[in-house]
């Protein structure tokens, strides 16, 4: 339905519609239109999406644990009275509020907090907290527990059920978002369609299983934290059978139409090397061969190109681009973020405008004005290359002739995305599509997850490239590292200081962020420093970008945004605070944007101890390999309780619960059923593929 009109017709009949699935999520108790915009941006835009927004892990707070029994590291959920509250200043601003229960003691401490938050800690009331226990010289605290306050301890009992944590973002909480997820399955409980019993997968039902994730029993705890529970297989299956059926309906589709021959890319990629400061390697310029086969056949491309971080896709992408412009056809590279996007506008033009070719920009955050000229001038053809973001889906961005679409660091993108962008050509021409991965998954995996992909592997890194040494540092010898970059920096390179957190939340991240700043500031006042977070404005942030790149800035502090894909040779040294926090993965990721020079390269994992196994672990692989295969092998099998649900940011082509590596067995058996669906009832494979990809499904029919 269409929201204005949607909205209309409430306004005219003063009642609000019967949610069905399809409702936007606007219509749900408790979310106006500022919690829908939240919604929106993870993603959640029908009531529908939020059955399938699965907790990342469970806390359990059925019990209270008396402050007595708590141990260091512990999670807990304790009450108390409040006992006393203040203000500190030392180390930093913090607020710091005791509790008791009778027996013992407890202390809260917040760093971020706002005056409203100050004023409810009253002394007398009552907090039910739920946190890590730390010890102290001065006995046990929480930092940042979650936490409510109340007026007696008997408005404060413990749970019932277990406690799903959701992915989140700043603005939403986990209570709201609860109540919204059961909103949602009460809508789903009463749609007769979504009961429909799906052919050759088995129980429990899809709406049963989601029960068992969102509203799980206790005694549950332990198949789900191993990800063995029958509900969690059992969505796993159905959404690995809605990929392969989405990815064999697309494949088909794409393949019955027409390609667009373009002859010259062999010649293409000779010219930009004349460009380039270096020598392809011989991985780019057998990729840039196959692409060329591709180009030159009679239907469109459908090539995945994956390559470990550095290894240089790139310039792969850009000789195919080039050779669209020189065929008179356009081409647009698809990036995750604003700031990769300006940074591939920033490298395709230094490579491309000696040879007098354009490179336009559609990014989410241009002004009117200049935004309607780049509409234009992608429109008219007259500008042949594009770089863009999200911005490049919405219906009015529009091609003369595109004759490819370039999609980089796809695991932030899904199946649904690639899929709008195909119809972007006016003359309804089908361009070619190249999708280019740094997550390191086998070969043979590959083949059978992108099922609609050729595969293209760079399994090569330019040379010169000294490897990355990475050492783990506690967060008490700060000192040393502080020494470490100065050193650097006066040696003419420069570093990164990275810092995370663990709750998503960019608002909390962009003010570490800016903490962490002043204090380097200050700790190095002889360095220039820069800082680049979420929160910039877009013009800022790149400014930011564009002093650390030229060398006006020696030590850049940052959140992650700059994970993917930031190309700076010159800095050597990474700083990554709190490593502890972060999955292999992200490390992995992070780590790569340092080892780009020729200088030897350095990646210090800063952690705060006492570490926990898990933690130490993952430390350990960062420090004993540079190599992404093992890493993600290794990050498989060390996914510890509480991890085991993922962290969905990771996923490879959107996918939710399923796991590429851990489910691929299950994938050939789903690859045939996936064909007994198509060929009995398409449209109950259409159905499934709208619940799992989403809107997707709006241009996978026509
Ligand atoms: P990724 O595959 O991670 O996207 P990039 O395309 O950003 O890697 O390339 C990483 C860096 O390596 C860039 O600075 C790029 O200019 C450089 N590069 C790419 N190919 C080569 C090569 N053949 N020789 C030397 N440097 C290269
Ligand atoms: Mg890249």
């Amino acid at each position: 339905m269409n929201k204005s009109k949607a909205r209309t017709s409430r306004a005219q009949s003063g009642v609000k519609p019967a949610l069905k699935l399809f409702t936007e999520v606007t219509y749900l108790k408790g979310a106006g239109p500022a919690v829908a915009a939240k919604l929106h941006l993870l993603d959640l835009r029908r009531v529908q999406d939020l059955l399938f927004h699965l907790p990342v892990r469970y806390e359990d707070r059925r019990a209270l644990t008396p402050l007595f029994d708590l141990r260091p590291g512990m999670e807990a959920l304790v009450r108390g009275r409040i006992v006393a509250t203040e203000l500190r200043f030392s180390p930093r601003r913090n607020l710091r509020v005791a509790i008791d229960d009778g027996k013992n003691s407890l202390v809260l401490r917040f760093f971020y907090f706002n005056e409203a938050q100050r004023a409810a800690f009253a002394d007398g009331r009552w907090v039910r907290a739920y946190g890590t226990a730390r010890a102290t010289p001065q006995g046990y605290e929480m930092v940042h527990p979650e936490y409510r306050v109340a007026d007696s301890a008997e408005d404060l009992p413990a749970e019932a059920r277990l406690t799903p944590i959701y992915p989140l973002v700043a603005g939403i909480t986990q209570s709201r978002m609860r109540d919204l997820i059961r909103q949602a399955l009460e809508t789903a409980g009463a749609d007769l369609e979504f009961n429909e019993r799906l052919p050759g997968l088995e129980m429990p039902e899809t709406l049963a299983a989601l029960r068992a994730l969102h509203q799980p029993e206790g005694a549950d705890l332990p198949l789900l934290l191993a990800g063995t529970h029958p509900a969690q297989i059992r969505l796993v299956r159905e959404e690995l059978l809605a990929h392969q059926l989405c990815m064999r309906l697309l494949r088909g589709q794409t393949h019955a139409r027409p390609g667009i021959g373009i002859a010259h890319l062999p010649t293409a990629a000779g010219t930009l090397q004349e460009q380039l400061p270096f020598a392809l390697t011989a991985a780019q310029r057998r990729a840039i061969a196959e692409i060329a086969a591709d180009f030159a056949s009679s239907s469109p491309m459908l090539r995945l190109l994956q390559g470990d971080v550095g290894s240089g896709k790139t310039v792969v992408a850009a000789a195919a681009m080039l050779a669209c412009a020189q065929a008179g056809l356009q081409a647009v590279l698809m990036a995750p973020t604003e700031l990769l996007a300006e940074q591939h506008q920033r490298n395709l033009r230094q490579w491309l405008s000696p040879l007098k070719i354009e490179v336009g920009l559609l990014s989410g955050r241009q002004k009117k004005a200049e935004r309607e000229a780049a509409l234009k001038a992608a429109a008219s053809g007259r500008v042949p290359l594009w770089v863009g973001t999200h911005a490049l889906f919405q219906s009015e961005v529009r091609f003369a002739k595109l004759g490819l679409v370039v999609v980089d660091e796809q695991h932030r993108f899904g199946v649904g995305q690639r899929l709008a962008l195909r119809d972007k050509g006016l003359d309804g021409a089908t361009p070619h599509q190249l999708i280019m991965s740094a997550t390191p998954i086998p070969r043979t995996l590959a083949q059978t997850l992108y099922a609609d992909l050729d595969v293209t592997v760079i399994d090569e890194l330019p040379p010169g490239r000294t490897p990355v040494q990475t050492v783990a540092i506690s967060g008490e010898r700060r000192e040393e590292v502080l020494a470490r970059i100065g050193e650097a920096c006066r040696a003419g390179r420069q570093a990164y200081w990275v810092c995370t957190l663990i709750e998503e939340s960019e608002a909390l991240e962009a003010q570490a962020a800016e903490e962490t700043y002043r204090k380097l500031r200050e700790e190095l006042p002889e360095l220039r420093v820069g800082l680049v977070h979420g929160r910039l404005k877009s013009a800022d942030k790149e400014a930011q970008m564009r002093a650390f790149q030229n060398g006006g800035t020696q030590l850049l502090v940052a959140t992650t945004v700059i994970e993917v894909g930031v190309d700076v040779p010159n800095a050597s040294i990474m700083i990554i605070d709190n490593a502890e926090r972060l999955g292999l993965s992200q490390l992995h990721q992070l780590r790569g944007r340092v080892g780009r020079g020729a200088t030897a390269s350095q990646c210090v994992l800063l952690y705060q101890p006492p570490l926990s196994e898990a933690g130490r672990a993952r430390l350990d692989v960062m420090r004993s390999t540079n190599d992404g295969f093992l890493i993600a092998q290794r990050d498989l099998e060390l996914r510890g309780p509480g991890e085991l649900l993922g962290r969905r940011q990771t996923g490879l082509i959107g996918l939710k619960i399923a796991d590429p590596v851990r489910h691929a067995d299950l994938v050939p058996e789903l690859q045939k059923l996936a064909d007994r669906w198509l060929a009995k009832n398409p449209a109950l494979a259409q159905r499934v593929i709208t619940r799992w990809v989403g809107d997707a499904q709006r241009y996978a029919d026509v």
